[in-house]
């Protein structure tokens, strides 16, 4: 009852009353999801022209970008002709923002910061039309997990001071919000309190905050199921899976998506693959030659945001590695596939060798130490990394040792490998949990 109300009458007026189109957009969503595969590359084409002919004629930025190479608008059609144009990183339109890289809407604008993986603040201009499609999108994957519009669900962030509309939000889907600041054994009791007293369901925020609750739940004896769990914002490693999926019985579902106003890929709980959002981004994986990889194969991840809105995203240099992948899934959706998302490219540890190590190698590595509870790699210059390591009690004096033996066989050769006991890792001024910090890659982005 209470979610027919929502979706037929309150937010379709909602979105009347904010000028956004959330509601139509899921709705078209729900059912193109399963057009055959044609269908959606067709209609990605004809998105892309429309997106292609607005950049050129209305952002000052693209045009230059076209005419530089020579370009004609109308001759990019699909997205392999995307390919001819250049790659766009935050760098370039750092540069040009605002005024070579806006266009006006019509609606109101509003700047969202992102301080990103890099740490240096980039900004992105949106409207409420732009934010209801990613809206929608989101929605989308919270039906993937299982959820029902109002349905009452716990979630843990990091917007405290929740605005009025927020509350709004809250209130409407039936939100309770938790802080994902403080997670020490008191406000995780409060979480879990909360779940059992509202007898909630749907359990969802940042990765490293739900697998300490699952921790948590797991020490008290935790036997109460869940019916969804979905994280985004950071890396959901296999551990922090593995503990949420056995403590609450029920399947994680990961999404992908990014502070600039869009959503990538998502989890449909078919399978640990991501379908990507093919009918609001064009995904490509490129190597160091920014040529395609093939499947199976890691990329970096550029994305072209198909809804223009105030600042177009054609290009766009996301900063991330994911790994496509061929064929079609289970599930009946036929959306693409990407196969796993690695840690931030600029999260790579560079070893004196040549090697690149991703935040996995070290994940893999040190959770088959039981004695480790969190750690951090830091790297300042190509010869060595600091490796900060919170023990739990009682641990075995060898471990550093041990440590440094393992990490050696797998792959950090001649690194120098400096360990550092500490009490805890700080989190970043975000309040994310970072494995691997590297000022090498950060001073090459
Ligand atoms: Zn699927």
């Amino acid at each position: 009852m209470r979610t027919k109300l929502l979706r037929n009458l309150i937010l379709p007026l909602g979105d009347r009353l904010f000028g956004q189109n959330m509601m139509a957009r899921l709705k078209f969503l729900e059912s193109a999801q399963y057009w055959p595969r044609e269908k959606i590359i067709s209609k990605q084409s004809n998105d892309l022209q429309n997106l292609i002919q607005i950049a050129y004629h209305e952002v000052p930025f693209y045009q230059k970008l076209l005419d530089d190479k020579g370009i004609k608008p109308d001759t990019i059609r699909t997205k392999e002709d995307l390919a001819r144009l250049p790659v766009v990183t935050k760098d370039m339109l750092r540069e040009s923002f605002p005024h070579q890289t806006t266009r006006k809407t019509g609606q109101k604008t509003y700047l969202v910061s992102t301080s990103g993986s890099t740490g240096k603040n980039f900004y992105v201009l949106e409207d409420s039309f732009t934010a209801g499609w990613y809206r929608a999108t989101f929605m989308l994957e919270l039906g993937w997990a299982g959820w029902s519009i109002g349905e009452p669900h716990l979630q843990t962030g990091m917007t405290l001071n929740r605005s009025l509309d927020r509350r709004i939000k809250d209130r409407l889907f039936n939100c309770h919000y938790f802080s994902a600041y403080q997670l020490d054994d008191l406000h995780l009791e409060a979480i879990l309190i909360e779940i059992e007293k509202y007898n909630l369901d749907h359990l969802w925020g940042y990765p490293g905050s739900l697998y300490l609750i699952a921790k948590y739940a797991n020490r008290l004896g935790w036997n109460k199921p869940l019916k969804s769990i979905v994280s985004w914002g950071d890396t959901l490693f296999p551990h922090y899976r593995n503990a949420l999926e056995s403590v609450f019985h029920t399947k994680v579902i990961d999404t992908y998506g990014c502070a600039e106003g869009f959503h990538i890929a998502g989890q449909c709980g078919a399978s640990n693959h991501y379908h990507t959002h093919d009918l609001d981004v064009i995904v490509e994986y490129l190597d160091e030659r920014n040529d395609p990889v093939p499947y199976g194969r890691p990329g970096s991840v550029i994305i072209t945001r198909l809804h223009p809105g105030p600042m177009p995203l054609i290009r766009y240099q996301v900063g991330d590695i994911a790994t496509p992948k061929s064929g079609m899934c289970s599930c009946g959706r036929s959306f693409g596939l990407i196969k796993s998302i690695q840690g931030r490219d600029t999260d790579v540890i560079f070893t004196p060798d040549g090697n690149r190590l991703i935040v996995h190698f070290f994940t893999g590595i040190l959770e088959h130490f039981s004695e480790i509870d969190s750690f951090q790699v830091v790297q300042k210059d190509i010869n060595s990394i600091l490796l900060l390591i919170v023990l739990r009690d009682n641990s075995d004096p060898t471990i550093q040792q041990r440590v440094i033996n393992a990490l050696k066989q797998k792959g950090t050769g001649k690194l120098k490998i400096n360990i550092q006991i500490v009490d805890e890792i700080p989190l970043t001024k975000g309040g994310k949990r970072r494995f691997v910090i590297s000022n090498l890659s950060q001073n090459n982005d």
